[in-house]
């Protein structure tokens, strides 16, 4: 089994209630598809975790913008990736400070393993595009050429905070539709799962999510957190907009 996790977004009380439900359940392997950092309160923390629990873990357009620069940002999110910068960059301690700094650079964008892809936001353009369910509708075209780039069975990413599955219709399955134990069975059809985010869902349900890879099938999993602690934090720094902490409750 493989735990994988994504778009953490330096909610450390999210994270830490995900990492608690994989090692009750005894999965050993994580793998991070991206976005440990910007929007949320609690950077290092978060890359301290990600980089002690994680066996693999990938470079997501925030953990670039904080790195790099921020690319098509709005405003929030701009400031939110600045200030997290700053605060990375002026720890005192320096073994600390190095070493979140050498893991934040060195994420790579994409990783195979098999039949399997994984990238933060789509095949093709694996830190940016966003692969939307809407999509299906609006932008078929796209999907389908982000199916025709896989030469892998199976990608799986992150980035919309959406979880689901999909294929090459092109279809989008949402967690709901696969009956109660959210699962989906992996076949011999392409498909692209979103796993999901820990720390900011945007499902219209709050609560963190993330994903189980099994030997055939993916379980997307849902828990509760205290999103009150992670909102105040957000409150109270001044460099964080306040509705980065009200959306966690509208889980949009
Ligand atoms: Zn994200």
């Amino acid at each position: 089994m493989i735990a994988i996790i994504s778009d953490i977004h330096s909610n450390l009380e999210a994270l830490k209630t995900v990492l608690g439900d994989i090692e009750r359940r005894k999965i050993d392997t994580i793998y991070c598809l991206g976005d440990i950092v910007g929007y949320g309160p609690e950077p290092g923390p978060c890359l301290d975790l990600v980089l002690e629990r994680t066996k693999m873990s990938l470079c997501g357009n925030h953990d670039h913008a904080v790195f790099f620069e921020p690319v098509n940002f709005n405003l929030p999110a701009e400031r939110a990736a600045f200030w997290t910068r700053t605060t990375l960059e002026e720890d005192d301690d320096d073994a600390r400070r190095n070493r979140r700094w050498t893991f934040l650079g060195g994420l790579n964008p994409r990783e195979e393993s098999g039949d399997f892809l994984f990238v933060h936001g789509s095949p093709r353009k694996p830190i940016n595009e966003y692969l939307f369910p809407d999509d299906i509708y609006s932008a078929p075209q796209k999907l389908l050429a982000n199916f025709d780039r896989m030469e892998q069975l199976t990608c799986f990413c992150g980035h919309t905070h959406v979880p689901g599955v999909f294929v090459d219709d092109p279809y989008f399955e949402t967690p709901d539709e696969m009956g109660d134990g959210h699962r989906y069975t992996i076949g011999d059809e392409k498909i692209i799962v979103n796993v999901g985010s820990v720390g900011q869902p945007r499902d219209r349900d709050p609560r963190a999510a993330y994903a189980v890879l099994h030997e055939d099938e993916v379980e997307f999993v849902r828990l509760e957190y205290n999103i009150d602690v992670t909102a105040k934090k957000i409150r109270e720094n001044p460099h964080l907009d306040d509705f980065l902490g009200a959306r966690l409750y509208d889980g949009k």
